[in-house]
Order: structure tokens, then C-alpha cells, then sequence
């Protein structure tokens, strides 16, 4: 397939794998690209010595295109940015924060920047600001996401209506046929998480790779709205949060609870009862542990045998 997401990444396959903390390092990245997908390094939850790291051996991995998610409220992103262009990183995705802080910059080092939204209007503020593509991101997806609630269904026709960059779709998309959906919304690519999380090549302990594939329909919750909205498994701590969600606990009693490093302790570390275990809902349709490029070649293919369906429907 040829679009301008393949185009504009120099990839096989509109698929690209989300730039995840504590799970994104250089092995899942390069094994996407690798691939033929668009493999992206989280760089959230590294300090900056360690994203260098990351970069360096992701290059000697791949010699396809990868690339750098970047949270714009991590604390030391001067420094991440500073690295990205020093390394000569090719292709930023942006995400939680003001999308013309650092574009311009990265645009001027000849960088490809896309930026991940939650709204139409943010689309067209990552547009105004000079980015490449956005990935709406709805409301099914893990980790951080927009308090608005719009569904991938709802979210991804509104952007693409909105805005003339291409616009890939996130949130609830595991397999060919949901890639499917989200082409038939408008999307040109899809941006994939969780899936890549519970891969060989994901850094994620196994503890948290076994519960994300042993969950269940309801299993997974968007909350901390009053702080930063997170999906994530239900779990102790998700209980915690909930009783004083319910007695209406201010923000600073649930960013004592919270406190520092709950999703390095959960994914990373495997501590299923006080980690965050962020991930998607799509989590319950995840039932297995393989290797990315297998991942994305299933994937692929469901899309393909789709497509010819289509071309043989009749009304
Ligand atoms: P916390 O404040 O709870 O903890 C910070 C974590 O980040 C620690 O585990 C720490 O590692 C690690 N870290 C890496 N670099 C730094 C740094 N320069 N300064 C401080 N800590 C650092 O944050 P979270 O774990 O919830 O989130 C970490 C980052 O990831 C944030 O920037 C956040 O915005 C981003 N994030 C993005 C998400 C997304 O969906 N895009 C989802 C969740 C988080 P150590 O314990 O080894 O010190």
C-alpha cells in the first residue's frame, strides 16, 4: 500500500507502534521497523542518558525508519529535544502538552513531527503549529488520555473533517479489522499500543504482560480525571483511587496517593497491586505473547483479506 503515511514515513505498512513508557525501548522499536512498520521509542520514561542510549542501539538494530515519542510535560524535555536533534532522530510524535512549543525547532532540524490529539480542536492547533500528521487518539486508548471521552469511532471522522494533514487513527485497535474501521472513518494509518505491549520485544514485566492478556471486558477504567487521565487496569490501587474519588478526595490527597513512579512499579517492576498498569481496553481481545513482527504481519493480512471483501459486497 502506498498513502501519505507510508509516504511521509518511508514505510511498508501504515501501522505504527505507540512510543509507550516502560515498554517502547529499542528492541520493540527496531523489531516494528524492522517489519515494515513505523517503531517509536518512549521516551517518557527515560532519563536522558538512557534515551541516547535507546537511539543509539535502535540505529544499529534498524537501518528502516523509527522514531522518538516525546510527552511535552516530561520535566527535562529541553534535554530530550536536544538529544533527538544532536542524534539526527528523523520523526517525533508529540503528546500531552502545547504542540508549538517545540515544533518549529524540530521542523527547522528537518524533523517530521506528529502530534497525538484527543479533540478536533487540538487537530487543528498541531496543524496551525506546522506538524506533519496527527493520531487521533480516543477514549479506548491506555495511559493518558483527553477528559472529553470521545470514542475512536466518533474522534477520528471529526479530525479528518477538520483537518487537511493525514490524520492516523489510536485507541481500541489490535487487528486488521479494526485497522479496517478506522480506514473506513478517514484514518490513513493507525497508531497501535497495547498489542505491541504484550510482545516478546516489549520491555513490560512479565507479570504486567500476563495481566493484559488475561483481562477481561471491563477490565481496564479511565481515571485520575481531577490530575492527569489515565486508562488502566483495575487493580488495588485502581480501588484506592476510586474510594477517595468517591468521598471526593482534593488533588493533593490523590497526588499523595498517586505519588512518584506508580506506573515504573506496575509495568516495568510487575507489581500488580500498587503499580498503574496502564493499557487500552482493546486489552480484553489480547490473548497472546508473540513476536512484533508477527503481530504486525497477522495484522496486515486480517487488513487485506478485508479489503478484497469489501470489493465483493453488494447493497
Ligand atoms: P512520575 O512523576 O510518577 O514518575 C516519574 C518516572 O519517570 C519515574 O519512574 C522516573 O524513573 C522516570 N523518569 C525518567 N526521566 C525522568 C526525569 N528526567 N525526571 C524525573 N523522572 C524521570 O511520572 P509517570 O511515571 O506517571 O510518567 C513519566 C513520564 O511519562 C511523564 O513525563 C509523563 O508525562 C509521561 N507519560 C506519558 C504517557 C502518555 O500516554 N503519553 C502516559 C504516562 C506517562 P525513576 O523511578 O527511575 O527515577
Amino acid at each position: 500500500m502506498t498513502n501519505r503515511i507510508t509516504q511521509l514515513f518511508n514505510i511498508r505498512y501504515p501501522v505504527i507502534q505507540a512510543g509507550m513508557i516502560w515498554t517502547a525501548g529499542w528492541r520493540l522499536a527496531s523489531a516494528v521497523s524492522n517489519a515494515g512498520g513505523l517503531g517509536l521509542i518512549g521516551s517518557g520514561s527515560m532519563y536522558p542518558d538512557v534515551l541516547r542510549e535507546h537511539i543509539r542501539k535502535c540505529k544499529q538494530a534498524t537501518d528502516k525508519p523509527f522514531g522518538v515519542n516525546v510527552p511535552l510535560i516530561y520535566p527535562d524535555i529541553d534535554k530530550h529535544i536536544q538529544i533527538i536533534i544532536e542524534e539526527r532522530v528523523k520523526i517525533v510524535f508529540s503528546s500531552a502538552g502545547n504542540p508549538n512549543t517545540w515544533t518549529p525547532l524540530l521542523k527547522q532540524h528537518g524533523v517530521t513531527v506528529v502530534h497525538v490529539v484527543p479533540g478536533s480542536k487540538y487537530a487543528i492547533k498541531a496543524e496551525a503549529a506546522g506538524c506533519d500528521a496527527v493520531v487521533a487518539e480516543g477514549f479506548e486508548a491506555g495511559g493518558h488520555n483527553g477528559r472529553e471521552e470521545t470514542t475512536t469511532i466518533c474522534l477520528v471522522p471529526g479530525v479528518c473533517q477538520s483537518v487537511k494533514i493525514p490524520v492516523m487513527a489510536a485507541g481500541g485497535i489490535a487487528s486488521g479489522r479494526a485497522m479496517m474501521a478506522a480506514f473506513a472513518l478517514g484514518a490513513e494509518g493507525v497508531q497501535i499500543g497495547s498489542r505491541f505491549a504484550a510482545t516478546e520485544e516489549s520491555s513490560a514485566h512479565d507479570h504486567f504482560k500476563q495481566a493484559v492478556i488475561h483481562s477481561a471486558e471491563g477490565d481496564t477504567m479511565l481515571t485520575l480525571k481531577e490530575l492527569i487521565p489515565v486508562r488502566m487496569l483495575k487493580n488495588k490501587f485502581y480501588t484506592q483511587v476510586k474510594e477517595a474519588e468517591e468521598r471526593c478526595a482534593g488533588k493533593e490527597e490523590l497526588q499523595l496517593l498517586l505519588g512518584r513512579g506508580r506506573a515504573k512499579k506496575g509495568i516495568f517492576e510487575g507489581n500488580l497491586d500498587e503499580g498503574e498498569l496502564e493499557i487500552g481496553m482493546v486489552s480484553a481481545l489480547i490473548r497472546d505473547i508473540r513476536p512484533a513482527a508477527q503481530v504486525l504481519q497477522d495484522i496486515w493480512k486480517e487488513f487485506c483479506s478485508l479489503q478484497k471483501g469489501i470489493g465483493e459486497w453488494k447493497i
